[in-house]
């Protein structure tokens, strides 16, 4: 099982050459086991400037490996005419290989999990959420209905509800990485989570407790011998030089990509977005009403 995740920002990209780096991150994942398999991609390219939204992404998931989710892809993409040329000077994409803890390997069970109907959060999970029956009751009574079996689903229905709720008192400007501040709040268990929203295009959201997860940053036309290991993550101030992002659960699916990689340790949260990368801390704070975060940069 395993999560993958990439982005580019800055960067065009044909859609042919996002869904290679998604099933080519899966591939690697493969080897630690797996009985499903899915990606969400956006739908169309936007433009550069005033961005607020997006249409929905796509979303595909199979039970099976990995090629029987590319041949899946391939149909698809036969049967509506999707353009493979066309090119994203931004996207987010996710991607998953699953090994089910609860639920049968069922495209329904597969990953990305979703919040319903208009995919309006995506989600892609390792680990295990120890109190998600109570989670999914709390959601049924707020109107919710699940299609999945499996313990995922209330992640991205969570992260729904506390945005339709920030907006319906007003806040509009309540962030993604707020968002899942909150959500953390109310999960038990092992996680590695990687959050995709059309709310928020063109970011991503990442969080860990117990499962691994780390990042990968490649600054395209960089002088290869400035690659390296780090420790810290003082390159990781926001500018406008374009670059690609990769989040995953394994070493051997960034590799390929980039020596930059940062290991997220637990309970820390990374946001993408605009170019840059914030770290912060999420810690537990009591009686807290708005997302209990403490922010701990990590840049120096
Ligand atoms: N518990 C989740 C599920 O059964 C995630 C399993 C995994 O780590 O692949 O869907």
């Amino acid at each position: 099982c395993g999560i993958f995740a990439y982005l580019n920002f800055h960067a065009n990209k044909e859609r042919r050459h996002i869904l290679e780096i998604l099933f080519n991150g899966l591939r690697r994942l493969e080897y630690r086991g797996y009985d499903s398999a899915g990606i969400a991609i956006d739908s169309s390219p936007l433009s550069q400037k005033c961005i607020t939204s997006s249409p929905p992404p796509l979303v595909f998931r199979q039970a099976g490996n990995i090629e029987s989710l590319v041949n899946s892809v391939n149909q698809e993409i036969t049967n509506t005419d999707l353009n493979l040329d066309e090119v994203f000077y931004f996207h987010a994409g996710i991607a998953h290989t699953r090994w089910a803890t609860h639920g049968e390997p069922a495209p329904r069970n597969s990953h990305p999990q979703s919040s319903g109907p208009g995919d309006d959060f995506l989600v892609v999970h390792n680990g295990v959420i120890t109190n998600y029956e109570v989670l999914k009751e709390t959601l049924v009574r707020h109107g919710f209905t699940f299609d999945s079996d499996t313990d995922t689903e209330v992640i991205p229905k969570l992260a729904k509800f506390v945005f339709d709720k920030a907006n319906e008192e007003g806040d509009q400007t309540v962030t993604f990485c707020e968002v899942v501040f909150e959500v953390m709040r109310h999960l038990e268990g092992a996680y590695a989570l990687i959050f995709k929203s059309w709310h928020y295009p063109n970011e991503l959201v990442a969080c860990k407790r117990g499962s691994p997860l780390l990042l990968g940053v490649k600054e395209l036309h960089q002088d290869k011998s400035s690659n390296h290991v780090f420790k810290d993550a003082h390159f990781l101030s926001k500018n406008e030089h374009p670059k690609e992002f990769f989040l995953s659960s394994d070493p051997h699916a960034l590799v390929e990509h980039t020596k930059k990689v940062l290991v997220i340790e637990d309970g820390e949260v990374v946001h993408l977005k605009d170019g840059g990368v914030s770290i912060l801390k999420f810690e537990r704070l009591n009686g807290a009403s708005r997302p209990a975060s403490v922010e701990r940069a990590l840049s120096v």
